[in-house]
């Protein structure tokens, strides 16, 4: 089977990203899984061995100090490195900030194409195929790549399931040095407020509107987040209010969650926030409009007023037997 090569990120304790899992399970349906990584120091024996539970088959670590020091640039070496030695038949990234710049530096260098933001990936006799969802999740298309290597960002959940696991057998190359000119001077981490997850990747999403009507009264999207163990989302409108963080942000000029669960609470459903959670796998809604558009993609839905039906559901959540 041809190789797959999987853009893998690390988090800055050197412990694989999120997006890892989705990577490896997509390049696992498509060929042999490659995780491939640019790091200062050689991985920890846990990271591969994590690495192979997700299910890379082998890892390809390019070691430096670049890797800490440089920005973007030891990881689109690494990437060159592992595709001029294993010629895949496809490069997979996430969808992130990192990844998309890996992905359309590594077409460029490399001479092959960028398809961006797949929420599925398939092989059809040999040739790879990308799956979208596009003008706010209202068409399904595909892509593909007539010549050269397929670089393909993928949006972070949108890929089910997890590769099988296995032991990764590990290439050690030395990352070339000085290739970088943009240096990592200093680095802060954003301040996490709470435990909950992170709203790029997250398995539930719980997303609150301008029907809450203030900032006090977004409480109750959290409240119900963190029953659910979910990362927090919400509307453009909710942001430009002030209820909640620009980061929360979900849709066009937002995030774009693929979730297994988003639940709008309050939100209308603009063709702009869809185009940001349409791809979730259920969607549960709860709007005290019935003929709110967020009810035309929701696969639940409660016709209701938040302030009465989200307590509700909260405490029948605590009440569950655990
Ligand atoms: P509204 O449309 O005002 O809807 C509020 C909803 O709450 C209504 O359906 C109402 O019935 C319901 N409601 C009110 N009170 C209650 C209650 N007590 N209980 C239950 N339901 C109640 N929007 C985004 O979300 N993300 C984006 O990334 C984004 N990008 C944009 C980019 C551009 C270029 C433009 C032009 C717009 C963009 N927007 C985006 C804005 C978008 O068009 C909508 O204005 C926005 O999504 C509306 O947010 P909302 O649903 O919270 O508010």
């Amino acid at each position: 089977m041809a190789n797959i090569l999987t853009f893998v990120e690390l988090t800055r304790q050197g412990g694989i990203a999120a997006s890892a899992r989705g990577l490896l399970a997509a390049a696992a349906g498509l060929g042999t899984p490659v995780a491939v990584v640019a790091t200062p120091a050689a991985l920890a024996d846990d990271v591969v061995a994590g690495l192979g539970a997700l299910g890379a088959a082998a890892v390809y670590q390019a070691v430096g100090p670049d890797a800490a020091t440089v920005l973007g640039t030891p990881a689109l070496e690494a990437m060159t490195l592992a595709v001029a030695a294993l010629e895949p038949a496809a490069v997979l990234a996430a969808n992130s900030v990192d990844g998309r710049e890996v992905a359309a530096r590594l077409a460029v260098r490399t001479g092959g194409a960028l398809i961006a933001d797949a929420v599925s990936v398939r092989s059809d006799s040999g040739k790879i195929i990308a799956g979208h969802s596009v003008f706010g999740g209202s068409y399904s298309v595909e892509s593909a790549v007539e010549g050269g290597l397929a670089v393909i960002t993928v949006r972070q959940g949108a890929i089910e399931g997890t590769a099988p696991a296995g032991s990764a057998e590990v290439t050690t190359v030395a990352l070339p040095q000085g290739t970088g000119t943009v240096r990592i001077d200093a680095v802060h981490d954003a301040p996490v407020t709470a435990s909950r997850p992170e709203l790029r990747g997250a398995k539930t999403v719980v997303s609150g509107g301008r029907g809450l009507g203030s900032k006090e009264n977004f409480a109750l999207v959290e409240q119900l987040a963190d029953a659910l163990g979910a990362a927090v989302g919400a509307s453009r409108a909710a942001v430009d209010a002030g209820y909640v963080a620009q980061t929360a942000q979900v849709g066009q000029t937002g995030v774009s969650v693929s979730p297994q669960l988003y639940i709008a609470l309050g939100i209308s459903g603009a063709i702009q926030h869809r185009a940001g959670m349409q791809t979730a796998k259920v969607i549960v809604a709860v709007n005290k409009d019935a003929d709110s558009p967020i009810f035309e993609v929701a696969d639940f839905g409660v016709v209701g007023d938040v302030f009465t039906v989200v307590p509700q559901l909260i405490e029948a959540l605590a009440a569950r037997p655990r």
